[in-house]
């Protein structure tokens, strides 16, 4: 049987998302700002992100899928749902729920280039920075964690997990 080990309380995320929020809120003072989750494991981040600032924010949505055995991504991403509106001109910010080779993110960093967006920037909940493969820039990261599996808030192993408040450790 699986078990959970508790690694960042809810205290440890909201706190920690207060303090992205007021950054970014500095950075954007005007707006709008358009937060651009990725589907479906960003989406409880970026609902607490976005009312963490004052800034106007516009939310959009991103599916991806990804090809890799087991717990890891193999290299080969595809956007299964693109956004619904123009960014062109616009300040965006890619919200990830972790980044861990930065294979996920470096392909959308390219695919959101082509839109030309005034800005473009990445929030991250979670960095494991040790399993890099890719070179990526993360602009706001609320936590590195050390090279573990993990769940919850948003996070899921087979679509569980995901709404828990916590952020756990999985062992098997
Ligand atoms: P990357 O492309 O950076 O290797 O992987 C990013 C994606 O892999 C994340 O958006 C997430 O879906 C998944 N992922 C990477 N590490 C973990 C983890 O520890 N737990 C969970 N649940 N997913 C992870």
């Amino acid at each position: 049987m699986p078990s959970l080990r508790v690694l960042l309380t809810a205290q440890q995320i909201q706190a920690r998302i207060r303090e992205l929020g007021a950054q970014i809120e500095h950075d954007y003072p005007n707006g709008p700002v358009y937060l651009v989750g990725i589907l479906k494991g960003a989406c409880i981040f970026l609902s607490d992100l976005a009312r963490a600032m004052n800034t106007p924010a516009r939310l959009e949505f991103v599916g991806i899928s990804s090809y890799g055995r087991g717990r890891s991504t193999s290299g080969e991403v595809k956007l299964t749902k693109d956004l619904d509106v123009s960014v062109e001109s616009q300040d965006v910010i890619v919200v990830e729920d972790i980044v861990d080779s930065g294979i996920t993110l470096s392909y959308l960093i390219q695919v959101f280039r082509q839109r030309r967006p005034r800005s473009l920037r990445v929030a991250t909940l979670l960095d494991k920075p040790e399993r890099r493969q890719r070179p990526v820039t993360v602009d706001y990261v609320g936590f590195q964690i050390p090279d573990e599996f993990v769940v919850g808030y948003g996070l899921d192993y087979a679509e569980d997990y995901r709404n828990l408040r916590d952020v756990c450790v999985l062992a098997e």
